[in-house]
């Protein structure tokens, strides 16, 4: 145990969960964030998985052939505009420089999703942290042959990363969620994943957190940080009345940069490079007003794997229905051209859901081009990472924000 003083920078679903395992440890922890709540970026109103099933990296030729096929259709669930900007091309390049490393970063992201799901069942037992977790598994469905051949090869996969699924044809599929209306070929079923509301386990961590003597220092902007003999100073700005700015600093023996998009910009600043990319994603969040739009919609959260649309059913009256992946730069925008597709989506597939109430978000996947996390130290003392998490980082801050704290552990 050390009473050493951590800082962690962000306050998303990673740094918090990073603040607890660091906290467990005996860490005096500090968590800076310019936000005024915990959780208010990506980690707001995700799809909702903890989803071993979804560790698939994208980094395979049949993504790149559908992706290829999507860039001419307005409503796809991938949008790339060919602007010009360094940072993207070259994500994209390392992007596809990572085909190679399909089948290891597939098989360790599914290892580290397992893992993860254990550590939030024992955090969410003792701190009771009330989510709208729903344990019924999560659906994946196919309407062709052809994506349906895909995913077996990938069960084979996940399966040596440690995840059970099961195949289930058209008949089972609908046994398992009676709500699916279509014609489907097949598809299936990981009972171990389950869902959530993300923003109700951050904030709830959170305060578990401040239970443990966590401090948060919330509205700093971090500006910039120097690592010195002692440690580190993170220089940060606060706001102490609109128009002005207080530039601040404060001493901590280590930091770990849980950033989410900005991460990029604070590793430069420390002589890392971490090619995070924003690849933005939208989510509806349903209302269900009345009887039949609950009995109409899923329980069970359901992935669509031809559209990438992921869903979960959030307590009685909600339903989260998200997906797209938008490469425009740092931008959150909420595109009515994007969220049409997600409530068609509905209609289309739960028609006895009114959707006359359902609240868009827009939300950045702060992704690698290899789709892994970066986790553990940087180039100086005194400085760790946990951040890069894209498409699933609630599904695996459990196990990353542990395996951070470790590192942190054996050097300070
Ligand atoms: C549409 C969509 C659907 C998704 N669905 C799923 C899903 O079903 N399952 C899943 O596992 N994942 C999903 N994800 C991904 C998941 O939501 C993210 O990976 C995760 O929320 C990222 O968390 P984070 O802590 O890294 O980033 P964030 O939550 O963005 O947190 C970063 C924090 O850092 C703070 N910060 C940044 N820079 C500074 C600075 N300089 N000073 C102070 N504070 C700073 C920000 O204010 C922010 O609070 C989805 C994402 C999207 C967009």
């Amino acid at each position: 145990m050390s009473s050493k003083s951590i800082a962690v920078i962000g306050a998303g679903v990673t740094g918090v969960t990073t603040a607890y395992e660091l906290a467990c440890r005996g860490y005096a922890v500090t968590v800076y964030d310019r936000n005024r709540y915990p959780a208010m970026e990506t980690s707001f109103a995700n799809g909702g998985q903890l989803s071993a099933s979804n560790a698939e990296v994208w980094n395979h030729l049949s993504t790149i052939r559908k992706g290829i096929g999507w860039m001419l259709r307005r409503d796809a669930p991938l949008s790339l505009s060919l602007a010009p900007s360094w940072h993207k091309y070259s994500w994209l390049a390392e992007f596809l420089g990572q085909i190679p490393n399909y089948r290891r970063n597939t098989t360790e992201t599914a290892r580290l999703a397992v893992a993860a799901r254990h550590r939030m069942r024992e955090i969410g037992a003792r701190e009771g942290i009330s989510f709208d977790r729903e344990d019924r598994g999560i659906l994946h469905f196919y309407t062709s042959r052809t994506g349906l051949d895909h995913a077996r090869r990938v069960s084979d996969l996940l399966a040596e990363g440690g995840v059970e699924r099961h195949e289930v044809d058209a008949a089972g599929l609908r046994r398992i969620e009676p709500a699916l209306t279509g014609t489907f070929v097949g598809g299936f079923h990981t009972p171990g994943d389950s869902s959530g509301d993300i923003h109700l386990f951050t904030t709830g961590l959170a305060a578990a957190c401040a239970r443990l003597g966590v401090r948060f220092e919330m509205g700093a902007d971090v500006t910039g940080s120097a690592t010195n003999k002692s440690g580190v100073t993170v220089r940060y700005d606060t706001r102490p009345e609109p128009g002005r700015r207080l530039p601040q600093s404060a001493e901590h023996a280590a930091i770990v940069v849980c950033a989410g998009v900005r991460s990029r910009a604070l590793a430069r600043g420390f002589g890392d490079r971490l090619n995070v990319y924003p690849v933005k994603g939208y989510s509806i969040t349903v209302s269900l007003p009345d009887d039949a739009s609950r009995r109409g919609a899923p329980q069970v959260s359901l992935l669509d794997d031809a559209a990438k649309i992921v869903t979960s059913r959030l307590g009685a009256d909600r339903f989260r229905v998200a997906g797209t992946a938008e490469f425009a730069g740092e931008n959150r925008d909420i595109r009515e051209v994007r969220i049409a597709p997600l409530v068609a989506w509905v209609n289309r597939y739960f028609p006895e859901v009114c959707t006359r109430q359902a609240t868009p978000w827009a939300g950045l996947r702060p992704m690698m081009p290899s789709m892994m996390p970066r986790v553990g130290p940087g180039r100086r003392d005194g400085l760790f990472y946990n951040t890069g998490h894209g498409h699933l980082g609630w599904t695996l801050a459990c196990a990353t924000s542990e395996a951070v704290a470790a590192a942190v552990a054996a050097r300070v």
